[in-house]
């Protein structure tokens, strides 16, 4: 894709002065016209930069000259709030990822402190030269442990759901105490937690 970009000059604002009179024809009246430069991606701006600039015509003669008024109006110009439409949209984006990321940290936290039978936990661990990750789930809960059911392969990257051959392997029990899961949560060993996902799911799968 090409991507389209540049600097664009649009007129932001137009008066109509009745009042000024033109030095060449005599006649009254002025159009004040007032212009901002701005940057664009496919003609979406962007920001605009640079200073406004003016120009004033004659409503009569067409003659462009300097009316007296031509700073007023500049002055009381603003720059329209469309001119950053594309500073406002990164703004937009960047403020939704932390406010989700912020609720998704305290989330994985409420469910870390309440595990639930049937939670699921991927699991990141820091090998030698490398990262594996693989996925426990909850088999069973007592008054200070958990027990975990460990999947059948292990991940030489981050996913995001399990593989379509993967499945929980049920004859074998790994226990840690409850009150340990936030150590492995807190060190980034719990990287996400999964709870109320579907029933088709591929989490269902025990073997
Ligand atoms: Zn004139």
């Amino acid at each position: 894709m090409i991507l389209f970009y540049g600097k664009r000059k649009i007129r932001i604002k137009k008066y109509n002065d009745r009042h000024v009179k033109c030095d060449n024809c005599n006649s009254r009246g002025q159009i004040f016209s007032v212009y901002r430069e701005y940057f664009h991606i496919f003609f979406i701006p962007i920001f605009p930069f640079g200073i406004k600039t003016i120009n004033s015509i004659c409503l009569k003669c067409n003659y462009i000259f300097n009316g007296e008024k031509r700073d007023y109006y500049l002055s009381i110009t603003r720059t329209p709030i469309y001119l950053y439409t594309g500073v406002i949209l990164v703004i937009i984006f960047i403020t939704t990822v932390i406010i989700s990321n912020i609720n998704t940290q305290k989330q994985k936290a409420e469910y870390i402190a309440n595990p639930k039978i049937n939670d699921v936990y991927l699991i990141r661990q820091d090998e030698d030269k490398s990262t594996i990750y693989y996925y426990l789930k909850v088999k069973n809960i007592d008054a200070d442990t958990v027990e975990l059911l460990h999947s059948y392969l292990q991940y030489n990257r981050f996913v995001s759901t399990m593989s379509d051959s993967d499945y929980f392997v049920n004859n074998e029990i790994y226990r840690v105490l409850k009150s340990d899961l936030k150590k492995y949560l807190d060190s980034g060993m719990i990287n996400s937690v999964e709870r109320d996902y579907s029933k088709s799911s591929r989490f269902m799968i025990e073997r």
